[in-house]
């Protein structure tokens, strides 16, 4: 049902949806928002309004980090009871790992907040910038007859898939289609109607507030295994200085090398207190621990199993756990529960 009187936020980041080429460099250059309406006129026959708020210095995703997801909680926060919902303008680099410190950093959202973008600049004639803004403009205000947000969750919207933010992944550098959410349905599609799967969207709790998280503890490092990966490295890693936690991107259901040397050092990084967490290098599929020997010798020396989490959702889960002073202990607790959506623990 649509709410003349509702209202957007849009927020730009930075990213190629908001670039037009330079004309004597025709290296890809941000516009200056205000001037939005020129290139998508389409805007203007929205029957809501929509505000714009933009980035001093809009960014390439690439420099994305902790601190600019922290002014986006703020710019959020900030204007929560102004507006109906929220649309992020990103750089598609980055934005699952975006989209995933978002979801755990804005909590109990009783709106949407939705990041797109696009592969091609919004000036360019085959732009997949302009059909991204508007439906995620429209979802973003979409409510039921008793006037409820459809969405209620942070969700990555792109090529008329709307996905939940924490499960995403960037699979595609030139394709549209560049997101897919391997290990979860999608929640809606966009064809002449928008569909949406109502049952499997995330809900606040009854009677609570949205909470604006703001710390977060970037002491998290990715390691990714591939045959003939050395000792030195795996060492180097784990003497870093104020390491918490290291991401274990593994092979298949969660498996490992099985010689000594490697299990020596990663029960060594426990032993340390660094928290080992067994994520897959594939892309569905979750981790189990007990299929074969090779993964059961992880768990014996006491890595934890991401189960189908992502890399990006593991990451910012870290993040946010250890930045909100949780010890080892509890932060284990919580790697073992889905707070947000972000993995399915069988
Ligand atoms: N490098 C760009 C970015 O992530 C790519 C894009 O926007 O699609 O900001």
């Amino acid at each position: 049902m649509l709410d003349n009187n509702a209202s957007v936020l849009l927020i730009y980041t930075g990213g190629t949806i908001g670039m037009i080429e330079d004309e004597e460099t025709n290296a890809l250059k941000p516009f200056n928002f205000n001037h939005l309406k020129e290139y998508v006129p389409e805007l203007n026959r929205l029957k809501f309004n929509i505000d714009s708020i933009q980035f001093k210095n809009p960014i390439d995703s690439s420099d994305m980090n902790p601190d600019k997801w922290k002014k986006i909680v703020w710019i959020i926060e900030d204007n929560y009871d102004k507006y109906d919902g929220f649309v992020i303008l990103h750089g598609t680099d980055t934005m699952a790992y975006s989209a995933s410190a978002l979801s755990f950093m804005l909590e109990n959202l009783n709106k949407p907040v939705i990041l797109t973008g696009s592969q091609l600049p919004i000036g360019k004639i085959r732009t997949d910038g302009k059909e991204n803004l508007i439906t995620a403009l429209e979802i973003a205000v979409d409510k039921d007859a008793d006037g409820n947000a459809f969405v209620t969750e942070v969700c990555v919207f792109f090529q008329n898939l709307l996905m939940r933010g924490n499960r995403t992944t960037k699979i595609n550098a030139a394709n549209f289609k560049a997101f897919n959410s391997f290990n979860f349905p999608i929640l809606a599609e966009a064809g002449t109607y928008i569909r949406y799967k109502h049952e499997l969207m995330h809900r606040p709790l009854r009677n609570s507030k949205p909470k604006f998280h703001y710390p977060l503890d970037s002491n998290v490092a990715i390691v990714k295994l591939f045959p003939g990966i050395s000792a030195e490295i795996l060492k180097a890693m784990i003497v870093i200085p104020h390491l918490k936690a290291i991401v274990l991107e593994t092979y298949g259901a969660g498996n490992a090398p099985s010689e000594n040397w490697f299990l020596d050092i990663i029960a060594e990084a426990v032993k340390k207190g660094i928290v080992v967490v067994n994520v897959t290098q594939c892309t569905s599929g979750s981790v189990e621990m007990e299929r074969y020997q090779a993964g059961k010798a992880l768990k014996d020396i006491g890595a934890l199993s991401g189960y189908d989490i992502t890399t990006e959702a593991a990451v910012a889960k870290l993040m946010f756990l250890f930045g909100h002073g949780l010890d080892r202990k509890e932060v284990k607790m919580y790697m073992k529960m889905s707070l947000v959506g972000e993995t399915t623990i069988e």
